[in-house]
């Protein structure tokens, strides 16, 4: 094996996501991957790549972790799966145990699912049954923020946001009541992230209190909206959503698919908040980056709307073949018992100072149009204007042109259009936050060039 022989058979074969597969032959040739340890991936010729990315935000304490491997290989020789329907083990069982000790307070009982979009699916779904179990049938519609993400499924896809992804399907995606968002990107100068999220909260409260009889839920990305651009905001937002939800009577979905487990610089995003959603929505970082699953907390008063004689027909009648995978679940109790043997939290805290101090040099930069950071989040906006903040035309792709100098250097970064970001698994060192950066500052002099 190498690494010729491996794309060619690939592309006559594969078909990848979330890509145009023409790039693969020239633009954007395809990396094959033989191993991973660490922040370090490998092809099979030796070279390195440094996953500043956690392979799209999923891992987060390396790859080929000795903790995680561990219990996997030990799982794996007692039971790798069983119908969870009628059935349960005991990796499912601790897990949800786990999940409703460290979650926030109120949330119950655990629902598995095996990806982000199922888990958005159930958390609609049950929203809505919820509602109509208890009569309340002119509840049909959910209230999304404008440049949100909440995966590619149907349902998923029309409660978000990005154009890129939505448009072409919009013939097929329910009906949504979107509003405005608190995006900080957009607040005046000399405005605090608080003052322009709490300013922008005026129009999340005229929706819930004009919708409030039509809306289920109302469903977020708790601080930073990874998949648009990672743009961020204030908790103050949440903390007054909380608020109106329970004041209009609509649910509160938080969707802490990318930001759950210490990205933000809490275990979960909604603490900075001091909120409990109504759902709230798990995958990615839960298995460590190492296997597919999913889960949604929710609380009592939810559950009792479903319980009831079989006869009623309330019951919440929603499976997925591999839901509560039993390795899937060791995986993700494997990763929780880090964060709780290891300061995590607080490691990622110095860390996520190393990455803002290496981040300063960029702030001059004349086409740099914001650096901002949320715990172990940092991202650069690219611009071609650095008074107006007018952006580079979509299609000059200049985020690939550090995309392909960052890979030549041996780092792997991959700017959502002229956003570049660092999202590197915890395990990063302070020299690897070093070079990551320094990859992008010599990426960026090349991608303004002209
Ligand atoms: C990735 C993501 C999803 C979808 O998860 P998949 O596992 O890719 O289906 C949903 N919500 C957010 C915020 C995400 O970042």
């Amino acid at each position: 094996m190498n690494n010729r022989t491996i794309v060619e058979r690939d592309l006559a074969v594969l078909w990848h996501p979330c890509s145009q597969m023409k790039d693969h032959e020239r633009n954007m040739p395809m990396i094959p991957i033989k191993s991973g340890q660490g922040v370090w991936l490998e092809d099979f010729e030796g070279k390195r790549y440094l996953d500043a990315i956690s392979s799209w935000w999923v891992n987060l304490f390396g790859h080929s972790n000795p903790t995680i491997n561990e219990a996997l290989k030990a799982q794996l020789d007692t039971l790798e799966h069983v119908i969870l329907g009628g059935f349960t083990h005991q990796a499912a069982l601790e897990l949800a145990e786990k999940l409703v000790e460290i979650t926030p307070p109120g949330l119950d009982k655990c629902f598995y699912a095996d990806n982000g979009s199922s888990a958005i699916e159930i958390a609609l779904k049950m929203s809505f049954h919820y509602w109509r179990n208890l009569g309340q049938i002119g509840k049909t519609k959910f209230i999304t923020l404008e440049n949100s993400y909440h995966g590619e499924t149907l349902g998923a896809l029309a409660v978000g946001n990005v154009a890129l992804y939505k448009e072409t399907y919009g013939p097929l995606l329910m009906e949504v009541i979107t509003v405005p968002g608190p995006d900080c990107y957009y607040r005046e100068p000399d405005e605090s992230w608080e003052a322009y999220s709490i300013r922008r909260f005026a129009d999340m409260d005229r929706a819930l209190a004009e919708h409030a009889d039509q809306a289920c839920a109302v469903i977020v990305e708790p601080l930073v909206q990874c998949a648009g651009n990672m743009r961020m905001y204030h908790p103050v937002y949440l903390k007054l959503l909380r608020e109106a939800c329970d004041k209009y009577g609509v649910h509160l979905i938080a969707d802490e698919v990318a930001v759950g487990f210490g990205r933000t610089g809490t275990l979960f995003a909604c603490e900075q908040a001091d909120i409990s959603p109504d759902f709230m929505c798990l995958s990615k970082g839960l298995t460590g980056g190492y296997l597919p699953l999913s889960a949604v907390l929710t609380g009592n008063r939810i559950y009792q709307a479903f319980y009831d004689d079989y006869q009623n027909l309330t019951g919440f009648l929603h499976s997925h073949s591999y839901t509560g995978n039993a390795l899937g679940c060791r995986a993700a109790l494997a990763t929780i018992g880090i964060f709780q043997t290891e300061d995590v939290l607080g490691k990622n805290r110095t860390l996520a100072a190393a990455m803002a101090k290496a981040l300063e040099r960029f702030r001059d930069h004349p086409n740099v149009g914001e650096i901002r950071q949320t715990g172990m989040i940092a991202a650069i906006e690219l611009v071609k204007d650095k008074q107006t903040r007018e952006a580079y035309p979509w299609q000059q792709r200049r985020g690939l042109r550090v995309y392909r100098h960052a890979l030549a250097q041996g780092v792997l970064l991959r700017p959502l259009g002229n956003v570049i970001y660092f999202m590197p698994p915890y395990v990063i060192t302070e020299q690897e936050i070093a070079l990551m950066v320094e990859t992008a500052w010599q990426g960026i002099q090349l991608a303004v060039q002209d």
